[in-house]
């Protein structure tokens, strides 16, 4: 008699345990998915700008024009396999500008002042008498230089074709650029919902 009484009970407390360990599988789950999912906090803005500036860059060798990517910050220096100065590439935009390639790409250049040179163990000199060598031009851009008119070109037609030379900014580093400004824009989020939370700094005492 004992034994159908105690039957159903049996039964009713293993299925609170296997229905408990259910919970608790699914409670474990669900935290494990979560932490999978969680979106990692936004860097300080001093990593994103340092990121930034260090983005990939295409830079040309100043006479033969070799491309060379090197970090954005690099500044001048000398390709060793050309032996000369690399300086960042330009992008000319302009409608008519005849460096134009066949599907309407903008010509690049970089600027050449000569007053910077290769020295023979391949770092950057600087000599302010080579810059007189240095040909008077309109534009930046060598190829529109070539349809410009020093004569007639008025300082209005100068500034107008100075807009449209810009620095180059490789395709990769334009959109690694564009998910920084998604990150920056986290972070300055993130600053604001934290800076309630923080306690000023005391002062010295008077
Ligand atoms: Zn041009």
């Amino acid at each position: 008699m004992n034994t159908t009484l105690h039957q159903p009970a049996r039964l009713f407390s293993a299925a609170c345990l296997v229905g408990g360990w259910l919970v608790v599988m699914l409670l474990l789950g669900g935290l494990l998915g979560c932490s999978q999912t969680a979106v990692p906090p936004p860097r300080t803005r001093d990593q994103i700008f340092a990121e930034r500036l260090n983005l990939p860059a295409l830079y040309l060798t100043a006479k033969t024009h070799k491309q060379v990517v090197a970090p954005g910050s690099k500044g001048l220096f000398v390709d060793e396999a050309t032996g000369e100065v690399c300086w960042r590439a330009l992008a000319c935009r302009a409608p008519n500008c005849p460096g134009r390639g066949a599907s309407g790409e903008p010509y690049l250049f970089t600027e050449n002042d000569l007053s910077y040179f290769a020295k023979p163990d391949n770092s950057v000199g600087f000599d302010p008498k080579r810059a007189k060598q240095q040909p008077k031009q309109v534009d930046l851009c060598p190829k529109c230089n070539e349809i410009l008119d020093p004569a007639t070109e008025t300082p209005t037609q100068g500034v107008q074709h100075s807009q449209w030379v810009q620095a180059y900014v490789l395709p990769e580093s334009l959109a690694r650029s564009q998910s920084l400004d998604a990150e920056l824009r986290r972070r300055v989020t993130f600053d604001r919902q934290h800076q309630m939370q923080t306690t000023p700094v005391k002062g010295p005492p008077e």
